[in-house]
This record gives C-alpha cells, sequence and structure tokens, in this order.
C-alpha cells in the first residue's frame, strides 16, 4: 500500500502545483505509514527534486508517446504503475490535466474519486476528505469507501513544503498504448505565472470600456509581478483571452491577492475567487456587491485610482 502522485509537468518541466501535490502525498502517507511515490511520465527535468518535496520514491516512465498530455495514455499508464507498486491513493492537481484524468481513472481502477480536495483526508478509520460546494460557501465531506481511491488537490490550498533532500529517478516500463490522437503543436503561454498556480493576481471587467484601456493593468501587474484575470463578459467579447476567464464557467483561483477592478461581484464571478485570501475592490459604485466580499475597497474612478496606484506601487 503506498500513496502515488501523478507529478503533472508542462513541456517536460514541472508545475508548482506538482511540488504541492507531493507535499500533500508525502504528509498523507504519513498519515497511513506508508511511501509517497512521484510518478512522471515522458522526458523531464529535475525529477529528483521531487525528493525535496517529499517523495520516498520517484518513478519515470519513458516514452515518447508521453512526451505530450494525452488523457487516455496517461490513464492506462497510470493505472498499471498503481498496479505495480500497490497504491490504494492516487493524487493528482486539480488542473486541466488532472480534471481530465480524475474520472477516466475512477472508472478504469474501479476507484471512488473526490476532485478538488482542500484538506488532507481523515484517515482514522475511513478515508473522508474534505471539498468546498456551492461556489465555496460551504464545505462537504466525502468518504470514499472503495480499496482504490483517486483525489485531485485544489492548486494554493495545501502549500509547498520542503521535507526531504533530492531523490534517486528510477525508469520503470509500462505498456504504452497507441495514441487515437495526433498532437501537432503545442502552445505553453510565456512569462508569467499560470492562473491556477498564481499568488498575486490582477484582474479587470466590463468597467473597463475596451479592451484599448488594459495598458494600465497590465502596467499593474508588471509591477506587482502579478497574472492577468478577467470577468466573463470581457472574454466573452474578445477584449481579453479565454484563459484569462475567473468564474463559476471559467478558472477557480486562490491567489494571495486578488484585485478586481471595474468589476461588479456578480455571484457567479465571485464563485471563481472568493477563496483568495486577501481581495481589493476598485469600483465607482459604492453599491457594488463585490464590495461585501472584499477586505479592502476603493471607490472611484478606475481611470484615476490604478494610475495613481500604479505610480505609488512602482516606488515599493
Ligand atoms: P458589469 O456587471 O457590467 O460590471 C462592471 C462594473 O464596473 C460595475 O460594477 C461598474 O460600477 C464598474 N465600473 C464601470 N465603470 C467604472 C469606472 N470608470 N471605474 C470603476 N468602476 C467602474 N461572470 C464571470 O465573471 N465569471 C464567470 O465564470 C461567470 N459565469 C457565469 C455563468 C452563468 C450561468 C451566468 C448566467 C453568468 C456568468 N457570469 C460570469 C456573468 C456574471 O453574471 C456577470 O454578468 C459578470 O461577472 C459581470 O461582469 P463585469 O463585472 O465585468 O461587468
Amino acid at each position: 500500500m503506498s500513496v502515488l502522485v501523478f507529478a503533472e509537468t508542462i513541456k517536460g518541466k514541472f508545475k508548482k502545483a506538482t511540488f504541492e501535490a507531493v507535499t500533500y502525498g508525502r504528509k498523507l502517507a504519513d498519515a497511513l505509514s506508508t511511501d509517497c511515490i512521484a510518478l512522471c511520465l515522458g522526458d523531464v527535468t529535475g525529477a529528483e527534486d521531487l525528493g525535496i518535496y517529499g517523495a520516498s520514491k520517484i518513478l519515470n516512465v519513458k516514452d515518447d508517446a508521453l512526451n505530450h498530455f494525452d488523457s487516455q495514455i496517461y490513464t492506462s499508464v497510470i493505472a498499471q504503475v498503481a498496479g505495480q507498486t500497490s497504491s490504494d491513493v492516487i493524487v493528482l492537481s486539480h488542473s486541466a490535466n488532472g480534471k481530465s484524468l480524475i474520472g477516466r481513472l475512477s472508472v478504469k481502477m474501479n476507484a471512488g474519486s473526490v476532485s478538488g480536495v482542500n484538506a488532507l483526508p481523515n484517515v482514522d478509520g475511513s478515508f473522508s476528505v474534505s471539498k468546498g460546494v456551492f461556489s465555496g460557501k460551504a464545505f462537504a465531506t466525502y468518504e470514499i469507501i472503495t480499496a482504490q481511491k483517486v483525489i485531485s488537490l485544489m492548486g494554493n490550498s495545501f502549500g509547498v513544503q520542503e521535507l526531504g533532500s533530492a531523490g534517486t529517478v528510477e525508469t520503470i516500463s509500462a505498456d504504452v498504448p497507441a495514441s487515437r490522437l495526433t498532437v501537432t503543436e503545442v502552445q505553453v503561454s510565456e512569462g508569467t505565472v499560470p492562473l491556477p498556480e498564481a499568488e498575486l493576481v490582477v484582474s479587470a471587467g466590463r468597467g473597463m470600456k475596451g479592451p484599448e484601456n488594459w495598458g494600465i493593468i497590465e502596467e499593474m501587474a508588471d509591477i506587482l509581478g502579478a497574472t492577468t484575470a478577467c470577468s466573463r463578459p470581457v472574454a466573452d467579447s474578445d477584449w481579453r483571452p479565454h484563459h484569462e476567464h475567473v468564474g463559476q464557467t471559467g478558472i477557480a483561483i486562490r491567489p494571495n491577492l486578488y484585485i478586481a477592478i471595474g468589476i461588479s461581484g456578480a455571484i457567479q464571478h465571485l464563485a471563481g475567487v472568493n477563496n483568495s485570501k486577501v481581495i481589493v475592490v476598485i469600483n465607482k459604485d459604492p453599491e457594488a456587491p463585490f464590495f461585501k466580499a472584499a477586505t479592502y475597497g476603493i471607490v472611484g474612478d478606475l481611470f484615476d485610482v490604478v494610475p495613481r496606484l500604479n505610480d505609488a506601487l512602482r516606488k515599493f
């Protein structure tokens, strides 16, 4: 019996969410008095570092077909390795890839699954794990009663900890099925931290009036080293790319700081951002619903407030 963590990569490089999942896997393995095994698929760099975050064993299945994410192939290989290592619990990141794996793995392994967990399970005689429900307004606790279990960890919910030292990577083999897909191109946006992992987010809404005004938002994000986000109508109007859309139907985020500029704070928007640790709202309407969720609020015209804030922030 062991805990198997799928160590997700993008173009062979590990993400912060992967280190968080390994940290989580280690703590869970400690609670179960077992090993935490990290599994890397395809060509990866720096896999030995997974030991620093708590992996007691680091396994790598290498095959050209594993160099691009393919949920069917990955499901097959992860399930095989879970069998080879007698792993009862599989931990995934609650990323786009993790979301597409969890259901497939659950079916393939006949395992109960809970997605988007934010805390360690209670393993005292049962296996009960909690997650946010109703747009983060409540928590529900689920007991998984199957022998094998699959869970995905919500990003930024547990934290990354250094719990050990660099390990040794063992290459193992698995039967890699033929893909039904041909990957023609992979585009990875360079520079900023992806939204699900971002600790600082500057986000703007329809109050910006048009895409031509986003310079002040990008400027603030540059000064803070933050990632930019937007409300849904902004993405729907093509003012900003769809991958910036946060909320119930967009990406759910948990940054340390969320600055919401010219966003009303509709319930569907809040659903994706109200787990942020500090929320700063800038809106000219004092009755904007977002102020109820704000840690700090500035009532004012964003075209006046944001440039002045940028000037002040630049001095730090
Ligand atoms: P608006 O509601 O138009 O608000 C603009 C705000 O800017 C106002 O509060 C206004 O006071 C302020 N403002 C205007 N000018 C200025 C200025 N000069 N200075 C300062 N403030 C100014 N929305 C999401 O964001 N994410 C989702 O995932 C999402 N999912 C949805 C799912 C469903 C099923 C439905 C029905 C809706 C969903 N929506 C979602 C849409 C949501 O209901 C709101 O319509 C949307 O969030 C509003 O976007 P907004 O705040 O940018 O625009």
